[in-house]
């Protein structure tokens, strides 16, 4: 092992798939997000999500579509970017489905010398202004001309700029979206899908909806909304909230999903010196932390080029079950943490996982539940174990 490495429990992610499958039969097909390397995670893990049921995934690029196929070859593969002209030819080997962001992307592909026939996903924009058609007319004459031509309309989606919690944003996207396709029939269209994994689990299946993406919630994170809890402070929270929503007629949020999700990527380091420091001395890097009294540090081989963030104040490392706060700043390859008489050498330190959740490691850092995964994830090696 090296010194600081994450690790990736297969079966966690297998598991997390089979309970969020059997809670949402509503949506028929279930698009697993694996851009950004999978969350972090690896195309390693992919045949994880594959066991667990996931038959459809997406992934942002080219690139990233060859390093999935490297691991399954016969899912089906939806690239949510727009593929460059010049990479036609490699989306059709990898046998990619394109989203088309609009028309003139459309005719551009319609007279790209490549014959193979393409599945496509229309990209509605409905609020989120970035990729996707504004202009109904144009939605449908993109419709005509697929049909028209040897590719086939098996996908039309949108993509939330909001949770939908008490904000008439998300509410207006749908029916923005409903109004942009009113020229289609979207029941010829097998999937159509409108959010990600907060609109799946905060709301209710819309009626057009056939399909979902889920991404976070695939390697382990509730994102469901929290119930307002005891005290007078919440109860006026409930009260206003109700009342906004019955003002705006805003659709209903499910809060408090009761489903057990399992992170999947934990991170560990070792004790690569442990010291005495007495009180009045300096830790770190512009002396940054000053001892109050003799206390006894261990210095870790982890820093900011592990994607952890810089930093230090209010973090903890779990050794042996009990936390432990870092001192001073944390450095490049670096930090140190204050500990005790228990610690020693050979014990493993925690740095996600265990009693640190990705929440708590989300705070710490500065950075978002996302963010946690791609940080832990990429920037350090990875060892896959699956439960016995
Ligand atoms: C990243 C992404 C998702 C996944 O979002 P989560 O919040 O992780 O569930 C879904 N749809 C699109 C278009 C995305 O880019």
């Amino acid at each position: 092992m090296t010194d600081t490495y994450t690790i990736i429990n297969l079966s966690n992610l297998k598991h997390n798939v089979e309970a969020l499958l059997a809670k949402y039969p509503e949506y028929k097909t279930h698009i697993g997000i694996v851009k950004g390397d999978a969350y972090g995670h690896g195309y390693e893990a992919i045949n994880a999500l594959y066991e667990g049921g996931i038959r459809y995934f997406a992934v942002s690029s080219v690139d990233e579509a060859e390093d999935f196929r490297r691991h399954n070859k016969s899912a089906k593969l939806l690239c949510l970017e727009p593929v460059a002209m010049d990479r036609i030819d490699d989306a059709a080997e990898l046998n990619l489905t394109l989203a088309i962001p609009d028309l003139d992307y459309l005719e551009q592909l319609l007279k790209n010398p490549c014959k193979h026939a393409f599945s496509l996903h229309l990209q509605i924009d409905s609020g989120f202004n970035r990729l996707g058609f504004k202009d109904k007319q144009e939605v449908k004459k993109a419709a005509d001309l697929i049909d028209a031509s040897i590719h086939t309309l098996e996908g039309i989606y949108q993509h939330y700029a909001t949770a939908g919690i008490f904000d008439p944003y998300y509410d207006a996207q749908t029916a923005r979206f409903k109004e942009l396709t009113s020229l289609l029939d979207l029941s010829r269209i097998p999937l159509v899908h409108l959010g990600s994994g907060i609109a799946m689990m905060a709301h209710p299946k819309d009626e057009i909806a056939t399909a979902t993406r889920m991404g976070l919630v695939m390697y382990g994170y509730n994102i469901s909304p929290e119930s307002y809890g005891g005290g007078i402070k919440n109860k006026l929270r409930a009260a206003r909230d109700k009342h906004f929503q019955k003002k705006y007629h805003l659709s209903e949020t499910i809060r408090d999903v009761e489903i057990d999700l399992k992170p999947a990527i934990s991170m560990k380091t070792r004790i690569i010196q442990l010291k005495d420091v007495k009180a009045g001395e300096h830790i770190g890097y512009s002396a940054g932390f000053e001892a109050a009294e003799d206390i006894r540090i261990a210095v870790l081989p982890v820093g900011y080029n592990n994607g952890i963030g810089h930093n230090g104040s209010g973090r903890v490392v779990e050794i042996k079950g009990k936390l432990y706060p870092v001192v001073g700043a944390v450095g490049m390859n670096m930090m140190c943490v204050k500990v005790d008489k228990d610690v020693s050498y050979d014990d493993e330190v925690t740095l996600l996982g265990g009693r640190i959740t990705l929440g708590m490691f989300s705070r710490f850092s500065g950075l978002g539940l996302a963010e946690v995964m791609l940080g832990v994830g990429k920037n350090n090696k990875r060892y896959y174990v699956q439960d016995q």
